[in-house]
């Protein structure tokens, strides 16, 4: 089922969404070489205790994790890409980290995600992290009242498709407001004017992600941590918006672009 948000529902998921920001923020600004996943996972834990948020990962058990999370962020390195548990590692030169967390204030929630590089980026890196930015932007530029959803599809397909990157179907973007995951589910790729109309009230995570050569995922042993098959880099960008009757509005937007 599909819940349409009132503009006052929409604020609060706003209010839920700048926190969000600032964390991710804070934590991008943390992620240098030498620095440990484990610290990233603390420093957002503080962070939110002290906001009085609820982290939306922490205690979540769907069918693919082994047992519940407990952790505040997914944190993923290089070739994982999805759902990185924070481990004990120490982030090394050049390294891409991806960072995704998901919130709630007074029981509304917001989800975004954003990939940096650590220390010295290697060109292939910048243009696979900048090819995921460009696709939530064309993304959310296709969210516009009365379009479909399959718009929204087609124009991340299309930024991975001009940069050579295989799209996965398996995750994507998704529905999001009392919880974190509502209808309907976002593919990363799609036909346009197909699906379901979007309709002013409509809230949604759209996060295109693609790793270099591959469109194929495999699991860690940990149930969680999601990897490309074939090893090569990836990428994820995620905000959280809302359709309103004057176009799409980011609910998660940071104040200062993450370099990359
Ligand atoms: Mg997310
Ligand atoms: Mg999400």
């Amino acid at each position: 089922m599909i819940e349409l948000k009132s503009p006052a529902e929409i604020e609060r998921m706003h209010e839920a969404g700048r926190f969000v920001a600032q964390v991710l923020s804070a934590l991008s600004a943390r992620a240098e070489v030498g620095v440990n996943l484990l610290d990233l996972e603390q420093h957002a834990r503080t962070m939110i205790r002290e906001r009085g948020a609820e982290s939306c990962y922490w205690d979540y058990a769907p069918s693919f994790g082994r047992g519940a999370f407990r952790n505040v962020v997914c944190l993923s390195v290089n070739d994982a890409v999805l759902h990185g548990l924070p481990h004990d590692y120490v982030l090394r030169d050049g390294d891409v980290l991806t960072m995704d967390l998901a919130l709630g204030i007074d029981g509304w929630v917001a989800d975004s995600a954003v990939t940096v590089i650590v220390g010295t980026p290697a060109e292939d890196d910048v243009r696979l992290v900048r090819a995921s930015e460009e696709a939530l932007e064309a993304a959310i530029a296709a969210a516009q009242p009365d379009a479909k959803l399959g718009d929204v599809s087609a124009a991340i397909g299309a930024v991975a498709a001009r940069h050579g990157y295989p799209v996965n179907l398996e995750f994507g973007g998704h529905g999001l407001g009392r919880t974190m995951h509502e209808d309907p589910h976002v593919p990363n790729d799609g036909r346009p004017g197909r699906g379901l109309r979007l309709r002013p009230g409509l809230t949604l995570a759209l996060e295109p992600w693609f790793a270099r050569t591959t469109g194929k995922i495999v699991y860690d042993p940990d149930g969680w941590t999601i990897r490309s098959a074939d090893g090569s880099r990836t990428t994820h960008s995620e905000h959280t918006i809302a359709i309103t009757g004057d176009g799409p509005r980011v609910l998660t937007r940071r104040e200062e672009p993450v370099a990359s």
